[in-house]
């Protein structure tokens, strides 16, 4: 089965839209999955929840999500999150809501593992250190765990022997190798890792293999819609760098 990885939409309808265009142009997926964020920070919520929705098979909760829905105090954020988080609340209707509410936090499919941030905490953790990927292998028994929540494409590895490694997200990955793995994919509509191209990956579970992509979108059209919404202008001019 060939399935799509999607994380960290944020309410970022160009980048969603060009990285399901990619798939279709590269062969399409039985599947998309998504690790959480949809919303949060970008003009466009209740469409992307309307694309999730029409074809993801499997999504989890992020805290952005979370936040929208008044499930997360934002008491935490920082003032322009807090801003994009009641925005997000008021633009989202009844069944929105009730859709971000039955997600779950942590789901099991097969072989992989999926949360937002970590199987320890799902909602909050970032895993950015083999420190805290070790500490999370031993919290979850399947052979994959697809994370978000960092907007960093990486990899973890728990090799046969128990050492932990840290890998850059390559193009092209053989998972057939005894290893375990903490995969995180990017983010599709607020990358951080200096790149602005919204990024994605696709998992074939049959071959084993994990391919990343990284696909270039008009995020001009995205600023303007963040602008003219009211939105903070912070959340536009980092899409054009990145981070
Ligand atoms: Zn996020």
């Amino acid at each position: 089965m060939r399935c799509a990885l999607v994380a960290d939409i944020h309410s970022n309808l160009e980048a969603f839209q060009a990285v399901l265009a990619d798939l279709e142009a590269r062969g399409g997926a039985d599947e998309v999955w998504c690790l959480g964020d949809i919303v949060g920070y970008g003009p466009d919520p209740r469409e992307c929840l309307r694309l999730l929705r029409q074809r993801a098979g499997a999504a989890v909760a992020g805290n952005h999500d979370w936040a929208a829905i008044g499930r997360l105090d934002t008491g935490h954020f920082n003032p322009e999150a807090a801003a994009a988080c009641q925005w997000t609340a008021e633009a989202l209707q009844e069944d929105d809501v009730a859709y971000l509410a039955g997600l779950p936090v942590t789901l099991r499919q097969g072989d992989f593992t999926l949360v937002h941030g970590s199987p320890r905490e799902p909602v909050w953790e970032y895993v950015l250190s083999t420190q805290v990927a070790r500490a999370n292998f031993a919290l979850f028994d399947s052979r994959f765990c697809l994370i978000g929540h960092s907007h960093s494409p990486l990899l973890f590895e728990l090799d046969a022997r128990g050492a932990c490694l840290m890998h850059q997200m390559p193009g092209q990955l053989s998972l057939a190798a005894g290893s375990r793995f903490i995969i995180n994919c990017g983010s599709v509509g607020q990358p951080r890792d200096g790149d602005p191209r919204a990024s994605y990956a696709v998992i074939d579970t049959a071959g084993q293999t994990l391919r990343h992509y990284r696909v270039a979108y008009n995020y001009k059209v995205t600023q303007e819609k963040i602008l003219d919404a009211g939105l903070p202008p912070r959340m536009a001019s980092r899409l054009s760098l990145g981070w």
